[in-house]
């Protein structure tokens, strides 16, 4: 086993702090990797505090990873020493069922194995994540940085860039289309930036006259101020598609009108009950109300391609691993743009 310094809370109360870990030992199909970087997402939040019920502590949180290869496994010949790489929201699934066979081994039949936090073989019983200096991941579910991506700005690409990549494929976005990204957040500016360079007309659509400067920086063509009803009303059946990344429950129902026929509002952000949806709109316009997760290896491999050739990043703001508590309350206020990585070198 390899003894690694990490980050961990040791209860819901308490703030993370260094603490010790073990990583397996590089098996024949594993990846060691020294991470440079790791992103926080507000998942990350809610697994140290405990806020789904099925929190393991000591609790490494970081499913935003990108390092450099440190070693490799026999039958992991795809990769070099030195490459740089990446790990997104899970490092294990059975790969025999019909989703892991279709690549979508996000929505493996007999659970995926997240990043952190999940059950498995692993010293200690379960996953830790990547706010660690070091990790070890079977092959398949590494993935490569393009060349000139800048690895800092790539990191959020793994949690945040493939959960809103993914829809914007699968309803088809491209030119000629109205997309519309509703809130802006960690998400939403990177469901801006991926629509924007899918050639789509799109519109950053947010309660926040604040925010419709920085939308445009993100590649918005416009902005629509959800709580102004006649601005709301004007753009009734305009969408092609809406990528709704608000995280937290809201009245779905007064997004639903704006929908062409046969469009698509799919939920990226909020998880959980959300209130009543009137079927009305849906019915006059057949509309559709969908709900996705991340990507696959491959689609999550062809995103990060995608921002490789696009030159797309997150904006970020890189902190010290000491600043992570802070980091935290601080997303709890929306005061980040747009997602804290943190460097894993002032990890010591
Ligand atoms: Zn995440
Ligand atoms: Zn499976």
């Amino acid at each position: 086993m390899l003894s690694t310094p990490s980050y961990a809370a040791h209860s819901s109360q308490s703030p993370l702090v260094r603490h010790l870990i073990s990583r397996r030992n590089v098996g024949p199909n594993d990846v060691q990797i020294a991470i440079e970087f790791c992103g926080v997402c507000h998942t990350d939040i809610h697994h140290s505090r405990n806020d789904w019920g099925r929190a393991n502590y000591p609790m490494v949180p970081g499913h935003e990873i990108v390092g450099k290869v440190t070693a490799l496994g026999a039958n992991a010949s795809h990769l070099k020493i030195g490459q740089q790489v990446a790990v997104g929201c899970f490092v294990n699934a059975c790969r025999t069922c019909s989703s892991c066979q279709s690549d979508m081994e996000q929505y493996c039949l007999n659970g995926f194995t997240a990043t952190y936090n999940s059950p498995s073989k692993d010293p200690g019983g379960f996953t830790y994540g990547g706010y660690s200096k070091s990790i070890v991941v079977n092959e398949h579910f590494v993935l490569k940085i393009p060349e000139g991506l800048d690895p800092a700005g790539a990191a959020p690409l793994l949690c945040a860039g493939i959960t809103t990549y993914s829809p914007l494929k699968h309803w088809g976005v491209k030119p000629g289309m109205t997309v519309g990204v509703i809130g802006l957040g960690g998400l939403g500016h990177m469901g801006v930036k991926l629509s924007h360079a899918m050639g789509a007309k799109t519109v950053m659509i947010t309660t926040s006259t604040g925010k419709a400067a920085d939308a445009k920086r993100l590649g918005a063509d416009a902005v629509l101020i959800s709580s102004d009803a006649a601005a709301m009303q004007a753009m009734s059946n305009q969408f092609d598609f809406l990528l709704n990344t608000i995280p937290v429950a809201h009245d779905f129902n007064q997004y639903m009108p704006l929908l062409k026929v046969d469009g698509t509002m799919c939920i990226v952000g909020a998880i959980g009950a959300t209130g009543e949806l009137n079927s009305g709109p849906l019915v006059f316009g057949r509309r559709n109300v969908a709900g996705s997760l991340v990507g696959g290896i491959k689609e999550t491999q062809e995103m990060l391609d995608f921002c490789g050739k696009h030159k797309i990043t997150s904006d970020i703001e890189v902190i010290s691993i000491d600043e992570i508590n802070q980091a935290y309350e601080r997303m709890i206020k929306s005061d980040v743009k747009y997602r804290f990585v943190i460097d894993m070198g002032s990890l010591a």
